[in-house]
């Protein structure tokens, strides 16, 4: 892993090296922990930060979920994170602000732990998606029986592990997995898309996230002229689709080429694929006005 200088921790810019937490830290035994991933990029304006305030909203759902009070403000680690960019100077990279319950005792009820909240940043260079194998995984992603709609839990990701463990060890790329009502729900990180005649569709389902990335498809790809909406969607019709692609703020989108051992259309990244991503990489690098909305610049 590549490091940096500085990692944020409670409002303190501590050395990589000394950005520890104590082993009775609560969120280490119950994934009592709920973080974003965001991503920064270059552009010819300078580093800006795609989807901010989503993120941050997203951020303080997840908190409030666990029944977490946050030190900050929302605007508080908005400049925080920005600063924080700027000063590692990772250019393109990663950005993951986690707010955990700390040192407190060692019952489950979180009841007067503190929520401390760390910002991490890790530069990236250029990353670019590769083509993945995916299959769909004998686990079922938790529900809104299990877990609160929207919120991006650590301990919701024991889930993801397992399913991940499941698929690599039978030599796939990547899991997927259906809800607990036989619906296409999400990948272990990522959100998926179908392509069908020439239309794409997001699959709907109340027990995957709502990614950023998934809503911010759906705008742009209207916008190139290629018709999109949300519908629930079975494993069955999901294996028919001319072409699929899990996205997400750190996969960007990656083409799905093989599904369960059969191809996805020609075996290729699809053509509407591949015209989303371009646009995609257009719209986070500050190529296309209509969506300069969308960028926080570090200044
Ligand atoms: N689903 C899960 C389980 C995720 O962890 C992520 C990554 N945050 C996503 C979907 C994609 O969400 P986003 O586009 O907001 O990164």
């Amino acid at each position: 892993m590549k490091t940096t200088k500085f990692i944020w921790m409670d409002g303190k810019l501590v050395k990589w090296k000394n950005a520890k937490v104590h082993i009775m830290t609560h969120a280490i035994h119950y994934g009592s922990a709920v973080f974003e991933g965001i991503h920064a990029y270059e552009t010819n304006k300078g580093t800006a930060i795609f989807r901010l305030d989503d993120h941050i909203n997203r951020l303080f759902h997840s908190a409030s979920a666990l029944g977490m009070k946050l030190k900050f403000s929302k605007n508080q680690l908005k400049k925080s994170i920005k600063k924080l960019v700027k000063i590692n100077n990772i250019g393109d990279g990663y950005i993951r602000p986690i707010a955990y319950y700390g040192y407190g005792n060692i019952g489950v009820y979180p009841k007067g732990i503190p929520a401390n909240i760390a910002i991490i940043t890790i530069p990236w260079g250029h990353y670019y998606s590769t083509n993945l194998r995916i299959k769909i995984s004998e686990y079922r992603r938790h529900s809104e029986r299990s877990s609160v709609y929207g919120a991006k839990i650590s301990g919701n990701y024991a889930n993801s592990i397992l399913a991940m463990y499941e698929v690599r060890k039978k030599g796939y790329d990547e899991a997927l997995m259906l809800d607990l009502d036989n619906y296409v729900s999400e990948g272990p990180a990522e959100n998926i898309f179908m392509v069908k005649n020439k239309t794409l569709i997001a699959p709907k389902s109340r027990s995957a996230l709502p990614g950023i990335t998934r809503k911010s498809i759906l705008e742009i790809s209207k916008g190139i002229g290629i018709k999109a909406y949300e519908k629930k969607v079975r494993a069955k019709e999901l294996k028919n689709a001319d072409e699929l692609f899990f996205c997400g703020t750190a996969t960007e989108i990656a083409p799905v080429i093989a599904i369960d051992g059969k191809r996805v259309g020609n075996g290729k990244a699809g053509e509407i694929t591949l015209k989303i991503r371009q646009k995609y990489r257009d719209v986070v690098r500050g190529k296309d006005k209509k969506y300069m909305k969308w960028l926080a610049y570090i200044g």
